[in-house]
């Protein structure tokens, strides 16, 4: 069959819409971005709950899935399904990982994942606004601000007052190496317009005659012949439809591009069996190793007047080493709002329509979880395991954590937001196995899947894609987005996506 383009994209989110802008600025290079969420071609036709950099769209533009937080517990997972995939849902949080992180990726095999490497693409992705020097790039797609003093609400200028009285450093840059304790919030916003991988990225590219940008089309598996992957069918209106090219990247998601992958005979033998689907390539760890952010909460039901949707979501943080943990192991939030009405039990325990909340959550959890794709139904979504706390030293930092949450909930400054606190009493927190309980009962993740077709070198069993993100033993055939991460960065994980579509943009020009 006669290629049809270059490079045929699925996905067009964190790293999709950056290889596809990337990779058409060569205008003899013929691209094409599939998407299965809607494309919003300039900001004016862009729904609100995608502009709202003050909020997380959570069922407008979402896929719906479910995943089980802990055995017998499911909570609703969302994933953005629109061109700027869950960029433009997202809590447009924009921090990098530790250099450590990155240094363990290349320490694992994958050579060029180094930070010194991976830091020339962390600046070239961003327009800092605040602040300049080696560590922030300047005329990226993607502006990078922080709150500023007085822009802080005051359960924010709370919130840092009680954190810097317990101790903990402050610090004006999240994005420096070295930094710990407390920081303005680095967002990827301008004013209240958030600013996703589509709208950075792809609103220059569009009038590209060499870009084809296609929404409403979902991938259903790659055409692979003799070792070599030469197409994909695509659901388009309707029909399943075939179309052909040189290389496939996949750069679905960590949720949704291992699916693609058993659904073309690419796993274990077990798990292509599993769904009557003959095995192309022995890869065992497509679906695997499944890595997320935990998060629990000390919830506050706030004074009349404190929580307000008009106000943002988030303007800063603490991270912190916890006990016998690792640099920057931990996160502890204060979400000016948290939305109860839509939890009836929460809603009827609370009596109020909002409540705010101090938030803990694992950054380097030890703990795996994986996908379970149990049909070949391209609709079917996968069973999702996160498996929390199935690790005991990340049971304990989360006890950590919360006591941590709960002395800064019970400071003065913060005591003066709220009429109670809900769901949570000192003897719990005294008590391990009463506030595993707890914890158990209550946490929810952070949106951060990561590590589900990880890169490692041909070696280790357990990889599926080498370090320039290629398909082991399938020619022509990448993934390049979260689902590569070997082991997740101690951030939350929209710009560690842009880079890595930055970063792989980059080997792909230079043909490797
Ligand atoms: C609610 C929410 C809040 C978050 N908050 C933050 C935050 O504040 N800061 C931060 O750093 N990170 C945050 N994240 C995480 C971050 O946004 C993700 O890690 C990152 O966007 C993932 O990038 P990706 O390219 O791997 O996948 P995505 O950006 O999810 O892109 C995948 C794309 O592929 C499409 N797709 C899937 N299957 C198919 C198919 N079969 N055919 C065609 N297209 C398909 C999807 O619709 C989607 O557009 C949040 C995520 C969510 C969901």
């Amino acid at each position: 069959m006669t290629a049809q383009y270059d490079h045929i994209i699925v996905g067009a989110g964190s790293s999709g819409a950056v290889l596809a802008a990337r990779l058409s600025e060569d205008p003899e290079t013929g691209v094409l971005l599939l998407e299965a969420g809607p494309d919003y071609a300039s900001i004016e036709q862009t729904p609100d709950d995608i502009l709202n950099a003050y909020w997380v769209s959570l069922q407008d533009h979402d896929w719906g899935f479910k995943a089980e937080a802990v055995k017998d517990r499911t909570i609703d997972y969302a994933r953005g399904k629109v061109t700027g995939g869950s960029s433009a849902v997202n809590g447009v949080v924009a921090i990098r990982g530790v250099p450590a992180d990155y240094d363990e990726w290349a320490e694992l095999g994958n050579e060029g994942w180094e930070f010194e490497n991976c830091l020339p693409y962390f600046n070239k992705l961003e327009d800092d606004q605040d602040l300049g020097g080696d560590f922030h790039g300047k005329g990226g797609p993607i502006p990078v601000r922080r709150w500023k003093d007085d822009e802080l609400t005051p359960l924010q200028q709370s919130f840092r007052q009680a954190v810097l009285d317990q101790g903990y450093p402050y610090h004006e840059d999240f994005n420096d190496p070295g930094s710990t304790g407390i920081s303005p919030m680095a967002q990827n916003r301008e004013g209240r317009t958030r600013i996703s991988t589509a709208i950075g990225y792809l609103t220059g590219a569009r009038a590209r005659l060499n870009l084809t940008i296609r929404g409403e089309c979902l991938a259903n598996r790659v055409i692979i012949e003799d070792g070599r992957a030469i197409g994909l069918e695509v659901e388009s209106g309707g029909e399943l439809q075939t179309v052909y090219g040189d290389n496939i990247i996949l750069s679905a998601g960590a949720i949704q591009s291992p699916p693609i992958l058993l659904r073309s005979g690419i796993g274990s033998a077990e798990d292509v069996a599993a769904i009557g689907v003959d095995q192309v390539q022995e890869l065992p760890g497509v679906g695997h190793n499944l890595i997320e952010h935990p998060m629990a909460y000390v919830f506050c039901v706030p004074k009349d007047g404190v929580c307000d949707m008009a106000n943002p979501l988030f303007q800063s943080m603490l991270r912190y080493t916890a006990d016998g943990g690792e640099e920057n192991d931990m996160q502890i939030y204060a979400a000016n709002h948290f939305v109860v009405s839509d939890l009836p039990e929460m809603h009827e325990i609370f009596g109020v329509d909002m409540a705010f909340a101090i938030a803990p959550g694992l950054q380097r959890p030890n703990s795996r979880g994986r996908l379970h794709v149990e049909s070949d139904d391209l609709h079917a979504a996968p069973r999702i395991e996160l498996n929390f706390f199935d690790d005991e030293q990340d049971k304990a930092r989360m006890r950590e954590g919360m006591r941590i949450a709960w002395d800064i909930a019970q400071s003065p400054a913060i005591a003066e937001h709220y009429e109670r606190i809900e769901l949570l009493d000192q003897a719990t927190i005294d008590d391990d196995d009463a506030l595993d309980k707890y914890i158990w009962d209550t946490a929810a993740q952070i949106f951060h899947p990561v590590g589900t077709a990880k890169m490692g070198p041909a070696s280790d069993p357990d990889a599926v894609v080498d370090a320039h993100g290629r398909v082991h033993g399938i020619d022509g055939l990448r993934v390049v987005d979260a689902s590569i991460m070997p082991n997740i960065v101690r951030a939350n994980t929209n710009l560690t996506c842009i880079m890595i579509g930055e970063r792989i943009t980059d080997w792909i020009k230079a043909g490797e």
